[in-house]
């Protein structure tokens, strides 16, 4: 399979970021021809702090890497390091129906809101149309958030393709495994947006004040409890070991357990948990000749295959002569 996925640059990866898609991301690198991109031409209709951009560009890199993502595998690029995609967006963008991107929901959410939004948050999901199509992608792994882009990047690849000739690959969506929904510290999903993250590299002892904060319920101590409504235990239950976490179930089962007690368990777990990928952290940070290395060898391996489907697309269309 082409598996093609991407990353957006607006702040620093979660848990549920990380068991909810790059997981699963660097699971898919062993046995299939994937690329995985930074979003920065995504992030500028939110982020336009220059310096800021620049920094978290770099840091996604470095998180995609540290998690695993091993560049001899998997082609790990810059979105804005591949122009041929921004040129195939506009090939795209002549054939989208308004109606179609008016449905779209960060647009449409956003307008309901009262907020003006500019063309390029109603064009996204050309754009991630493009960033699709542009490598023959068969496969998009997504959270069920993203399912409607998909479908639209596939009407768009129709449209074209019924145009023009067979042009495009179509994609299909591969929805990431929704039992991974990480809740947040109130219990809640998990979202930037919301303040309940835990981050994957913070600071273990700013990460345990987080974790002991968490609010419990006030059932007396002895009462048994069933482990998959308690939110600690769903937090625990990822980052500890499959013996470790039915040791912590049966507690629950039986009762008679404080929260303090797995509060503690699950800050330790998690500094456990990510301790190998915060020390490759540290070590690719002080070395950020090698991460613009690999960086640069990814474009030049995504421009090549982007390449060739712009001239098939521009052929099809009649803008190359
Ligand atoms: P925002 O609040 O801006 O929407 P976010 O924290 O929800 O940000 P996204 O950038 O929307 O993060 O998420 C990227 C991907 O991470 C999603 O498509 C989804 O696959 C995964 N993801 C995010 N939050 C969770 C979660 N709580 N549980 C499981 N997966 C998640
Ligand atoms: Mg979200």
């Amino acid at each position: 399979m082409r598996v093609l996925s991407g990353i957006q640059t607006t702040g620093r990866p979660h848990w549920g970021n990380y068991f909810g898609a790059i997981r699963q991301w660097i699971e898919l690198q062993e046995g299939n021809d994937a690329y995985y991109f930074i979003a920065n031409l995504h992030a500028l209709t939110t982020i336009r702090d220059r310096d800021l951009l620049r920094a978290l560009t770099l840091d996604s890199a470095i998180d995609l890497l540290a998690l695993g993502l091993n560049p001899e595998r998997a082609t790990l690029f810059v979105q804005s390091d591949v122009p041929e995609v921004s040129e195939l967006c506009w090939l795209l963008m002549t054939g989208a129906p308004m109606g179609l991107l008016e449905r779209c929901h960060a647009y449409k959410d956003k307008k309901s809101r009262g907020l003006s939004a500019d063309v390029g948050l109603f064009a996204y999901p050309v754009l991630m149309a493009a960033d699709i199509l542009a490598y023959d992608a068969d496969t998009v792994p997504v959270g069920e958030d993203q399912l409607q882009h998909i479908e639209v990047c596939r009407d768009l690849a129709g449209a074209f393709n019924h145009r023009f000739g067979d042009v495009f690959v179509m994609p299909k969506a591969k929805i990431m495994d929704a039992s991974a929904r990480v809740p947040g510290t109130d219990g809640e999903k998990m979202s930037k947006s919301y303040g309940n993250t835990l981050e994957v590299f913070e600071d273990p002892r700013v990460q345990r004040k987080k974790i002991m904060r968490i609010k419990t319920d006030s059932r007396p101590m002895e009462q048994a409890k069933e482990p998959k409504q308690d939110v600690l235990f769903n937090l625990y239950r990822l980052v500890g070991t499959a013996e470790e976490s039915e040791a912590i179930a049966s507690l629950y089962r039986r009762g008679g357990f404080g929260y303090g007690e797995i509060k503690k368990e699950l800050a330790e777990a998690a500094e456990r948990f990510f301790a190998e990928s915060r020390e490759r952290r540290r070590e690719m940070e002080a070395d950020l000749e090698k991460v613009r290395q690999i960086l640069g060898d990814g474009a030049s391996r995504a421009r090549q295959a982007a390449r060739q489907v712009l001239h098939r697309a521009q052929d099809a269309c009649g803008v190359r002569w």
